[in-house]
């Protein structure tokens, strides 16, 4: 039994979602303790109970303290088995719970059994601190499949706070492996790929929010080109995406619409996050990397990345990642500094 501190470094959910997505992968049980410690509200929240059931339901784990506020959860998993699935976050008084963190609980262990699945998630596709799903579309599913795994993605709806109601559907082709990556430089040119969008609201607003896009993304001289949208919805909100491209290099960079936020701040903010990652000329923005720590950590080989910033959810995913698997990351830059990360087999 592996045991888990859930209150180290950033001490959030993330912990218990890479420790549940591992222990399935590993066949490993787990013990959580002190899950979430270093949040206002420790424990876990329904968001994060419906991912550890997710993950429970697709391995036909035994799980003991799998209730809102628990702050230990035990977690015994069986075998992994791929199929058709299908979790909606509502279910535990969550409506827009993010439905992309439990998409990314459950995909490990489904990517690595002999057969497809397919997964439906509803609940929220555009909720602060969590990717979007356009960051998912275009930033996270292009570079896992470098790595060599492919997924059919698709937002049916989106599912803004506080009533979600949004639904993805992920089709996974397993594989037998992983490759590594060394995503470093950008030997090529930089593009950048503007989304302005809105549900249910007026298309002004998305135009507002292109136009400082186009405005800001031109005086950095990188070409771009920019899509004005409306997603179907059953709420009210508004994104601003921009999504960076330079050869085998993605990253991924979102602003979300919030009552009495100007269209022009929603665009700023995210431009203001690209401008910084630019000027690090590094390959990876902060909120990648520390997602693919999982992938790297289980490819066949040593990879390499640069990153614009180590964050806390960096460092603590690669010490979880270290506990489960016989892999060891070097890290050249402190917290909060550009740097660098590779992975070595233990
Ligand atoms: P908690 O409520 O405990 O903070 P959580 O489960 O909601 O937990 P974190 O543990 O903070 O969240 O993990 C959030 C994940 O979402 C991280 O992998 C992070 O990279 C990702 N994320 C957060 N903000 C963004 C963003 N703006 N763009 C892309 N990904 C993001």
């Amino acid at each position: 039994m592996i045991t888990i501190d859930g209150s180290f470094g950033e001490g959030g959910g993330q912990i218990l979602r890479t420790s549940l997505s591992l222990a399935a992968i590993t066949g490993q049980d787990v013990t959580i303790e002190n899950i979430r410690a270093n949040r206002p509200k420790p424990g876990l929240r329904p968001q994060h109970l419906t991912g550890a059931l997710a993950v429970a339901e697709i391995c036909g784990a035994e799980i003991r303290g799998a209730e809102v506020g628990s702050t230990r959860l035990i977690f015994k998993p069986h075998t992994v088995k791929p199929g058709r699935y299908e979790f909606d976050v509502a279910k535990i008084r969550s409506s827009a719970g993010s439905v992309n963190l439990v998409l990314q609980t459950v995909l490990w262990p489904l990517a690595f059994t002999h057969k497809q699945s397919r997964i439906t998630i509803k609940g929220g596709t555009h909720v602060p601190h969590a990717p979007t799903s356009d960051f998912i579309n275009n930033t996270f599913l292009p570079t896992i499949a470098e790595m060599g795994l492919i997924c059919h993605y698709e937002m049916i709806t989106a599912g803004y706070y506080p009533i979600g109601g949004g639904e993805v559907r992920l089709e996974i082709r397993p594989v037998d492996e992983l490759r590594p990556v060394h995503l470093t430089r950008h030997d090529e040119p930089i593009k950048v790929e503007i989304i302005s969008a809105v549900s249910n609201l007026p298309m002004s607003i998305a135009e507002r929010q292109l136009s400082v896009g186009i405005e800001r993304i031109s005086a950095l001289k990188c070409a771009h080109t920019e899509k004005l949208t409306q997603y179907p919805s059953p709420g009210k909100g508004t994104v601003f995406f921009a999504g960076v491209s330079s050869g085998r290099i993605k990253a991924g960079f979102q602003s979300l619409g919030e009552r009495g936020k100007p269209a022009e701040k929603v665009a700023s903010d995210a431009c203001d996050e690209l401008e910084t990652y630019l000027a690090s000329g590094m390959a990876l923005d902060k909120r990648l990397a520390d997602q693919l720590i999982i992938p790297i950590a289980l490819a066949n080989g040593k990879s390499s990345f640069t990153t614009s910033e180590i964050t806390m959810h960096l460092i603590t995913n690669i010490a979880i990642v270290e506990k489960f698997l016989p892999v060891h990351f070097h890290m050249s830059g402190g917290l909060g500094e550009a740097g660098m990360v590779e992975s070595f087999s233990a």
